[in-house]
């Protein structure tokens, strides 16, 4: 069994753990999580059935973004914190959590850029990560 993570919103009025899970760190330039967070969106993806919302879930606001997601956010400090495909029949068990309201991700690394091809021009990427177009 992994090592469990922790993190918490701004304010703190939302705390949670979760499994570090395997897949590769990643960025998301798309232009919803570029509006949701204020820029690309940095996330891991754990098991939806290791996180345990150990503090504040009926803080957690939900936001259906789209056909087949939805965001949560902190309800009192505005935090971007998860997306979640609940309506999605393949991703729905997983779920994306904002690599900066980690506490410590014990060594972890962004690997991949994703929908680079919905960036802003207002910015470059400069790393030498992969790029995916979706
Ligand atoms: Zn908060
Ligand atoms: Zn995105």
């Amino acid at each position: 069994m992994s090592e469990l993570l922790s993190g918490r919103c701004l304010c703190g009025a939302v705390e949670f753990e979760c499994e570090p899970g395997h897949e590769p760190m990643s960025m998301c330039h798309c232009k919803q999580c570029r509006q949701w967070s204020g820029h690309a969106w940095p996330s891991i993806t754990v098991p939806l059935s290791s996180l345990k919302i150990t503090k504040g879930s009926d803080k957690v606001k939900w936001y259906i973004s789209s056909e087949f997601a939805r965001r949560g956010f902190c309800s009192e400090c505005g935090s971007s914190l998860f997306w979640h495909a609940d309506r999605h029949a393949e991703w729905k068990n997983e779920i994306a959590i904002s690599a900066g309201v980690i506490d410590e991700l014990a060594g972890r690394k962004l690997a991949k850029h994703i929908f680079v091809g919905s960036k802003g021009d207002y910015y470059d990427i400069m790393d030498d990560l992969i790029r995916e177009d979706d």
